[in-house]
């Protein structure tokens, strides 16, 4: 990006309520077969519209033709088996309902593909297209088959690489991994966890990105960072990792986060995305607060590196909500580049 202060998303925002439930998270569909395909479209259509007139420069599908940002995913490939569900307890958090892995998993079939090829004939500014990490993707699973997290996170890395091979030649220009997982498993992570990450991207020449975050504005959420205490140190423990690795962006949940900003002097090199709305509460913030985030980020990222964005996914927020959000990223980074640039 030749722009200073690139904004974009995280990645999902709400979807409309005649597509399905809002505000609700694995919230069912409300149309089927080709009237569910055209909806996904037209949805995704008013996602880019509302970005577009935020400002928002690089733009995403917002995550309109999935159900959730892990499991949609996991439905695409086979050796996984949904009518069997079992309860596991998500990121050491919360308790799920979740698809079982029964057998060997493969993707016999490209994923997002379609929508990443006509989110492309939609628009000509640069798209970034966001996938479940390896080990976030373990952990919103039972695993009968593998029984070991470390294996079948390296199944899922090659076959995350091949939907982003698809994608990149889709014409996607910066492929996200979400490892909300990353700040819970710190020595997985660094025993495996980044490596299975850098299989995932291996080959790859458009950008790759990793958003790493305190979770959705779900009560479970909240209520852990809660318990976290004044100071969330918890990206001290996996940076000097991910500073080394071949990813090129790091995605950070920064606004009312308790995350001490001087932590990302760790990652200094990278191209960092600084989360400056918080998508835990309704209260708007003002572009004034945006720009207020990203300076004292600057003190810790160069300003060609600073990508401002949101903490996290904004599909449980209403749509009213997340376009006032989304309009305040976008006038906040106007800020900060008026300023530079005087
Ligand atoms: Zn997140």
């Amino acid at each position: 990006m030749t722009k200073l202060f690139p904004t974009s998303t995280v990645g999902s925002l709400p979807k409309p309520s005649w597509l399905a439930k809002p505000e609700t998270l694995w919230s069912p569909w409300k149309l089927q077969g080709e009237e569910l395909i055209e909806g996904k479209q037209d949805a995704l259509r008013l996602t880019l519209d509302d970005q577009n007139r935020a400002g928002i420069d690089i733009v995403s599908d917002g995550e309109q033709t999935r159900q959730h940002f892990v499991t949609t995913f996991i439905e695409h490939l086979s050796g996984v088996d949904f009518e069997n569900r079992q309860t596991v307890k998500i990121r050491n958090r919360y308790e799920a309902s979740v698809p079982s892995v029964v057998g060997a998993v493969a993707r016999e079939k490209p994923v997002f593909v379609e929508d990443a090829k006509f989110l492309r004939t939609l628009t000509k500014k640069p798209i970034k297209w966001t996938l479940p990490g390896p080990m976030t993707m373990i952990d919103t699973l039972h695993d009968g088959h593998y029984r070991s997290r470390e294996k079948l996170a390296w199944e899922f890395a090659s076959i995350l690489n091949q939907e982003a091979r698809e994608l990149e030649a889709a014409g996607v220009d910066i492929i996200q991994f979400d490892e909300p997982a990353f700040n819970v498993f710190f020595d997985e992570v660094n025993d495996w966890g980044v490596a299975a990450l850098e299989r995932a991207v291996e080959g790859l020449k458009c950008e790759t990105a990793v958003h790493i975050c305190f979770g959705y504005g779900i009560k479970a959420n909240i209520d852990w960072k809660n318990s976290l205490g004044a100071e969330w140190r918890q990206y001290e423990e996996i940076f000097p990792k991910l500073q080394k690795s071949t990813l090129d962006l790091v995605s950070l949940e920064c606004q009312n986060s308790r995350v001490p900003m001087d932590l990302i002097e760790l990652i200094r090199g990278k191209k960092v995305m600084i989360g400056a709305i918080d998508v835990a509460t309704n209260i708007i913030e003002t572009p004034e607060d945006v720009a207020n985030t990203l300076r004292k980020a600057l003190q810790f990222v160069d300003a060609d590196k600073l990508y401002p964005s949101t903490n996290c996914g904004m599909a449980p927020l209403s749509r009213q909500v997340a376009r006032a959000k989304l309009n305040a990223l976008g006038a906040g980074a106007d800020i900060l580049r008026n300023e530079l640039s005087i």
